[in-house]
């Protein structure tokens, strides 16, 4: 999650009254200004304010929105189930609950999954960390219990997954963060040491990964959580070896592999979920986002059939899992995700986030030829820019420049991202994650408003 499309709102001169408290928003510079214009209606890739003006939206909400705005059958299917039963509390079974969990473990390929639902990311990610901790009390390690995570990555807002999100800037004012968690540095191409192949460097990050959980002591450390592909944290991509040897080294070490595919997963990379890139199972994986595709809040902590097992036990016992989320399992919610698959599946999303993506990548590419383009990188519809100062010493860009360039764009009605408030200094990476049913003419959109505002950068 970055701040592009507060940032957006907030420098498009938008306002609000301050009773409505914007994320990611400095409200103090929206005093006295006009009253904002409001997002009215959307459809397919288009967002449509009340002042007339169509977005195209680059970044599909805030990454989520995969199968594209204002699909009637969800809307019909949420109507029905919602007549048909609006709630029921989470320890009872309902219809879709059971059927999304299926389909989840059928899509999984695990023989055997079990899926916790709950309704957003940061809930997702926030259970896989108490699943991993209880699972190892209750298989002979009470001393495992520290997360490791990766400088860089988002993984949520609550006060664990803000404080295994690995971005300094998004924790300032909010110490002390939780207890038992580390951070090792992801795999980062671009600025790694040159004297590296892209192999090596895959290989020193897995090393560094594991001289911290031999120095940390490998009966201390319950789980490892990554994203398949840093997203908010500027879109990083790793060399091929580094999750086969990831999942290795977790392995030796009794370590749970936590996926958080939270943004990647559902097609959003050009493969059905992102680790599938890598052909690497995890033992743990998080949903939100595109599972629901943003219709109505749904995620998902799906894991394998041995960790669940760890949780059976007499009843009295306390072996459990001791947490209840209101809305999670949501009828509702679930049978607008079942709907929502089926659409990605039924017009084969995956494939044309794949197909328009390279598309899109290969105009971006294109601009590398500009002296503030240093980097282009990511797969299918998860793109990113890296702009910096100078070529040669890969000086990155300042901030405020670089959110010039977003706001460029957005007055010349795209929205794109950028990872705002994230890395001290590193805030510089332009972020394209539309909807998947972007078509090459949408993609030329983006594109062109790019380079406009890139030439008009260079002024
Ligand atoms: N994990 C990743 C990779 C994310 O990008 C996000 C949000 O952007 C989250 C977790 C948290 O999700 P939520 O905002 O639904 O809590």
């Amino acid at each position: 999650l970055t701040i592009e499309l507060g940032l957006i709102m907030q420098n498009t001169e938008i306002n609000t009254p301050d009773a409505l408290w914007r994320p990611m928003t400095q409200h103090q510079v929206m005093r006295g200004k006009d009253a904002p214009s409001r997002i009215v209606r959307a459809e397919g890739c288009f967002l449509y304010d009340d002042q007339g003006k169509k977005h195209l939206d680059g970044l599909a909400g805030l990454w989520c929105v995969n199968v594209g705005y204002g699909r009637q059958e969800l809307a019909d299917v949420a109507r029905d189930q919602m007549g048909e039963l609006c709630y029921a509390a989470p320890v009872l079974t309902t219809g879709p609950a059971v059927e999304l969990a299926d389909k989840l473990q059928t899509l999984m390929g695990f023989e055997k999954g079990h899926t916790y639902f709950t309704s957003s990311g940061s809930e997702a990610n926030e259970t896989a960390f108490k699943i991993a901790r209880q699972f190892h009390l209750q298989t002979g390690n009470p001393r495992k219990y520290k997360i490791i995570a990766r400088h860089r990555a988002y993984h949520g807002n609550t006060m664990a997954t803000m404080t295994a999100t690995g971005q300094a800037e998004r924790k300032i004012g909010y110490d002390p963060m939780a207890a038992g968690f580390l951070h090792v540095p992801p795999p980062y191409p671009y600025r790694a040491h040159a004297k590296f192949t892209a192999e090596e460097h895959g290989e020193e990050c897995a090393k560094f990964l594991e001289d911290t959980i031999n120095y940390e002591g490998a009966e201390t450390v319950a789980a490892f959580i990554m994203e398949p592909m840093i997203s908010g944290g500027g879109v990083l991509v790793p060399p091929d070896n580094y999750l086969p040897r990831v999942r290795e080294v977790c392995d030796k070490h009794g370590v749970l592999l936590i996926l958080d595919e939270v943004v990647s997963g559902f097609g959003r990379t050009g493969q059905f979920f992102g680790h599938l890139h890598w052909g690497v199972k995890p033992d743990i994986i998080t949903f939100a986002k595109g599972i629901s595709s943003g219709y109505l809040p749904l995620a998902a902590t799906v894991v394998r059939e041995n960790i669940f097992e760890a949780f059976y036990g007499e009843p009295g016992t306390l072996r459990h899992f001791r947490q209840i989320n209101t809305y999670g399992g949501h009828p509702v919610a679930c049978a607008v995700g079942l709907k929502n698959i089926e659409i990605i599946e039924r017009e084969s999303l995956t494939e044309n986030a794949r197909s328009v993506g390279s598309y899109l990548q290969s105009k971006l590419e294109g601009l590398l030829a500009h002296p503030y383009v240093g980097d282009v990188r990511g797969r299918g519809l998860l793109l990113g820019v890296e702009l910096v100062k100078d070529k040669e010493s890969k000086e990155p860009m300042l901030a405020d420049k670089a959110n010039a360039i977003v706001q460029h764009c957005a007055k010349n009605g795209v929205m794109i991202g950028r990872n705002g408030n994230t890395i001290p200094g590193l805030c510089n990476v332009l972020i394209f994650a539309p909807p998947l049913v972007l078509q090459n003419s949408e993609a030329d959109m983006i594109f062109d408003a790019l380079s406009n505002a890139l030439q008009q950068a260079l002024n």
